[in-house]
C-alpha cells in the first residue's frame, strides 16, 4: 500500500476510535469488567465443566476434575521491591496460586511461571526469585513444568499457571451455599493488610533519611503475613480428614467482605456476619490502633488474607466445632434479607465491600 493511502486510513481510525464512547476501566470496576467479557465468551468443549467465574476453571478428566487458574504480580501495583525480598516473592507468587486450587477443595499437580524482566534484573537476581518459587513447589508439592521469559519496559511482572485436581464428590464451588448454611473462615483476617501498612511508613521514612534502620520488631506476625503468605492446603486435608465438604468456598484474597459478595451473588443468597465472631490477631488490633485505623475494617476490607471462606449445613457444625483454626462467623440467608452485619452492640447494618482496587 503507498504511503498516502496508509495515512490516510491511520487517521480515518483514529477519527473512529475518537467518536467512540471511551468507559474508564474504573467506571466498572474490575469485576464488572470480567463479567462483561465473560458474556461473550464461547465454550466448545464439553469437557469443559466451569470456564471464567470461580478461583478455578474446572476440566472433566477421565473420572477425576483437573482445575486450572492463573494470577499475575506486577511491580509497583502488587509488590514493592524496596521491602519484598525476591526469594519471597518467589514463594507468594506460587502460594497465591495455590490457594485459588484449595479454594476449589483441591490439590495443586503442575505450575507454569511467566516473567517479564527488565534490565535491572541480573540472573543472580532471577536465581532468587528461583529460590523462593523452588521453596513454595516443595512445600505444596507442585512441579514447575514450564513458563516463557520476556523483556520488560515496567519492572519486574509474574505471570502463573497451577492446574490441581479434585472429583465431583468433594468439589466446592461459588455457587453451592444453601440457605441455613454456617459461614466460616480460616486463621484470621486483616494482618496482612496491617504488615502492608508498617512496611509502608518504613519505606516512606527510608525514603526521607536513608540512614535508618526499618523498624520491624513486634511486628513480625503481620509483616510476615504480608511477605510470606500460606495457601490452606493444611485445612483442605483436615477438612476431607473430618469428612467435611464445604457447600462453597472462595479464598479471602480482597477481603474478607468481597468475598462474601462473591459467594452470595453466586448462591443467590444473601448473609449475616457478626462483627464480634470475625477472627483478629493480637498484633494485628494493636498496630490498627497505632495507626488509629479500625481493625474490623482492616479485617473485613483488608486484602491478601490468603484464608478460606466457606459454607457448611448446620450438621456439620459439630465436627468443625473445635477447630482452633476454623471460626464460625455467620450464616447465609434468602437473598432478600440482604449482606449484613451483626455490630458488637447488636445494631444490623449492610455490609459494605471496598477491597482492593487496581483500576
Ligand atoms: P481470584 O481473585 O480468585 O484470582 P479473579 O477475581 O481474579 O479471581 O477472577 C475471577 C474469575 O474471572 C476467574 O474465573 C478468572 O479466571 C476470570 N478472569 C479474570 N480475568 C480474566 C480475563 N482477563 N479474561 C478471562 N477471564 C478472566
Ligand atoms: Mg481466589
Amino acid at each position: 500500500m503507498n504511503f498516502v493511502r496508509k495515512k490516510r486510513i491511520k487517521t480515518r481510525i483514529i477519527q473512529i476510535m475518537s467518536d467512540e464512547k471511551r468507559t474508564e476501566i474504573g467506571e466498572i470496576g474490575e469485576f464488572a469488567l470480567i463479567d462483561q467479557l465473560a458474556g461473550n465468551v464461547v465454550q466448545y468443549h464439553e469437557r469443559t465443566i466451569k470456564g471464567i467465574g470461580d478461583d478455578a476453571a474446572v476440566f472433566k478428566s477421565g473420572e477425576e476434575l483437573m482445575l486450572l487458574s492463573a494470577d499475575m504480580l506486577i511491580e509497583g501495583v502488587h509488590f514493592n521491591l524496596s521491602y519484598m525480598p525476591l526469594k519471597h516473592l518467589g514463594y507468594k507468587a506460587i502460594a497465591v496460586n495455590v490457594s485459588d486450587i484449595a479454594a476449589m477443595n483441591g490439590t495443586p499437580r503442575q505450575i507454569t511461571v511467566s516473567l517479564g524482566l527488565s534490565n535491572r534484573f541480573s540472573v543472580e537476581a532471577v536465581e532468587m526469585l528461583y529460590e523462593g518459587i523452588r521453596a513454595a513447589c516443595e512445600d505444596y508439592k507442585v512441579d514447575l513444568v514450564g513458563g516463557d521469559t520476556t523483556a520488560s519496559q515496567s519492572g519486574l511482572i509474574i505471570s502463573i499457571s497451577v492446574t490441581g485436581l479434585t472429583n465431583e464428590t468433594n468439589i466446592s464451588y461459588r455457587s453451592g451455599a444453601k440457605e441455613h448454611d454456617i459461614l466460616c473462615v480460616t486463621g484470621d483476617l486483616g494482618a496482612a493488610y496491617m504488615g502492608l501498612q508498617v512496611l509502608e511508613r518504613e519505606r516512606m521514612e527510608f525514603m526521607e533519611n536513608p540512614n535508618m534502620q526499618p523498624k520491624l520488631s513486634g511486628y513480625d506476625y503481620i509483616v510476615g503475613r504480608q511477605l510470606k503468605p500460606r495457601a490452606r492446603m493444611d485445612i483442605v486435608h483436615e477438612l476431607a480428614d473430618l469428612s467435611v465438604i464445604p457447600t462453597s468456598m472462595i479464598d479471602v484474597s480482597d477481603g474478607l467482605v468481597s468475598e462474601i459478595f462473591h459467594l452470595c451473588k453466586n448462591s443467590n443468597l444473601g448473609a449475616a456476619i457478626f462483627e464480634d465472631k470475625i477472627p483478629i490477631d493480637k498484633e494485628t488490633y494493636e498496630t490498627a490502633a497505632e495507626f488509629t485505623i479500625d481493625p474490623n475494617s482492616c479485617a473485613m476490607n483488608g486484602g491478601e488474607d490468603y484464608e478460606l471462606l466457606f459454607t457448611l449445613p448446620q450438621s456439620d457444625f459439630e465436627k468443625i466445632e473445635k477447630h482452633v483454626d476454623i471460626h464460625t462467623i455467620g450464616y447465609m440467608h434468602s437473598q432478600d434479607k440482604g449482606k449484613v452485619l451483626v455490630t458488637r452492640n447488636g445494631n444490623t447494618v449492610p455490609l459494605t465491600a471496598q477491597g482492593w482496587k487496581h483500576f
